[in-house]
């Protein structure tokens, strides 16, 4: 990819499904996937006359969302019309918030597991992204077009929708990939949200702009629409930047607009020239009265979760792991409360767990496709294992034997499973003896190497005796061994 010689600055706002059981303004149920048009009513079929009630839920979850990113809450928060025609919103206006939306400002800050993985090594640390505001709105209808008609759907008309407007403080597409892993990963961990983008529960508009270096004000700002999975918008992005790059070079000025992306040809075509907000004519809804927010605000603030950064800081410190380890077990909740269940039962320490859990359980969950709640070995099971294979009960390569038949469904216990399939290791040193002799007198030069204080050989050492006893001796036990023997104890 050619790098742009333009500077790009990118803003995204996103639409996300509130994680209620009944719809914004009536009491209709949110179901995905329901026979078409039968969670409807008058409300939220848009009949004329029909009056609209507020969802108490949907907005104490929008101020929780808001007290996760440091947003403020203002003390009243009121309801308008965005009026425009579509045949999917047949009251031809949405109910939304434009003059005091229930959170302002706030912020998201990215860390580098946040990345595409193909881009965490070049990943900037410690990017926050600013938010403008958090609004409340309806969903609308889902139209379906065939070559001579079209189908409306209004199950999914009046889904509560948060609408989380950014800062233009992207610069990239990998930064705007970013900002939408960690605020799906805060919406799930505040339970707000499912943010399931293949159920459409999260879906980003991006505003991309290019100027040339040295100009101080954005270019014009280009409106990408509806895009629903992270991956089209990091191509979207990618796309865009070139398209307007190269029209820039040919000297082709460039104007507000809105445009589609077409995830097919991987390209993105005129919808048209861009409306400001003031061509709806937003105006205050008559019906729905202002929110007091203090009693939810007072509700929201009991709920607000221990943060995925915070989590992984306080694990990083209490745990002695690595901050990228810690990043991994504090990504998703669930599983980083299984960790944690786990590492308080195992008698080997948080370290050796945290490394089966990383290393052994996650491989085992993802092939299977499973989350940690699924999980079919209990983090007590688990504990006991990382603790059989940590004493020398068994060998590395056994234990992940046992792990692998325990989430067969094996329901004894990891020590069982050891002795029903004759997994002994050897821990007698006069077993031991003869394969340690054998690897100093092979290696002369090696072990020079160790005493002048290489500890790496030492490793390499151990594992040329585990060779040769076929990876049955006790490696701590060689280990110990071959320092004694080398004279380095
Ligand atoms: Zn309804
Ligand atoms: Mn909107």
């Amino acid at each position: 990819m050619r790098m742009s010689r333009y500077l790009v600055t990118i803003g995204l706002e996103i639409h996300c499904q509130v994680k209620t059981a009944s719809k914004m303004f009536c009491s209709c149920a949110v179901e995905y996937g329901a026979e078409p048009n039968t969670r409807v009513c008058p409300v939220c079929l848009g009949l004329p006359g029909a009056l609209p009630a507020l969802n108490r839920e949907a907005i104490r979850l929008s101020i929780l969302a808001g007290l996760m990113f440091g947003c403020r809450i203002p003390e009243v928060t009121t309801w308008d019309r965005k009026n425009y025609f579509y045949p999917d919103m047949p009251k031809n206006y949405q109910l939304s918030q434009l003059h005091a939306p229930v959170c302002q400002g706030g912020e998201v800050g990215l860390d580098r597991l946040h990345f595409p993985n193909d881009f965490q090594k070049q990943a900037p640390e410690g990017k926050v992204v600013r938010l403008d505001h958090i609004h409340l709105e309806e969903d609308v209808g889902k139209s379906t077009h065939y070559e001579n008609n079209s189908l409306i759907d209004f199950n999914r008309a009046g889904t509560p929708l948060m609408e989380i407007v950014t800062e233009p403080d992207m610069e990239s597409a990998e930064e705007a990939v970013a900002l939408l892993n960690a605020l799906r990963q805060n919406l799930i961990y505040g339970g707000v949200s499912d943010a399931d983008m293949e159920k459409g529960q999260l879906r980003c508009d991006v505003n991309i702009s290019l100027r040339p270096p040295g100009q101080k004000e954005l270019g014009a700002k280009i409106e990408l629409k509806n895009l629903n999975s992270i991956s089209a918008v990091r191509r979207a992005i990618h796309h865009e930047i070139e398209r307007q790059s190269a029209e820039l070079d040919a000297g082709i000025p460039q104007v507000q607009s809105t445009r589609r992306w077409d995830d097919d040809a991987g390209e993105t075509t005129l919808l048209r020239t861009k409306e400001d907000a003031h061509d709806y004519r937003y105006l205050p809804d008559p019906d729905l009265p202002a929110v007091e927010t203090a009693e939810l605000l007072a509700a929201a603030r009991r709920d607000v979760p221990e943060l995925p950064h915070h989590k992984r800081q306080r694990f990083t410190d209490a745990y002695g792991i690595t901050p990228y380890d810690a990043g991994v077990l504090a990504a998703d909740r669930a599983l980083a409360d299984w960790f944690e269940q786990a590492a308080s039962a195992a008698p080997a320490g948080a370290k050796k767990t945290a490394n089966w859990v990383i290393n052994e359980l996650l491989a085992r969950l993802n092939a299977d496709s499973l989350h940690a709640e699924q999980c079919p070995v209990s983090p007590q099971r688990f504990a006991a294992l990382v603790d059989l294979v940590s004493s020398g009960g068994v060998s590395q390569n056994q234990g992940k034997e046992i792990l692998d038949a325990m989430f067969a469904g094996d329901a004894a216990s990891p020590e069982a499973i050891a002795a029903a399939r004759g997994f002994e290791q050897v821990s007698d040193s006069s077993s031991i003896e003869p394969f340690v002799d054998q690897v100093l007198a092979e290696f002369p030069d090696k072990v020079e190497e160790w005493k002048q204080g290489n500890a790496k050989v030492g490793n390499w050492l151990t594992g040329q005796v585990m060779r040769h006893s076929k990876g049955k001796a006790n490696p701590r036990v060689v280990s110990e061994m071959l320092r004694s023997r080398a004279g380095l104890e």
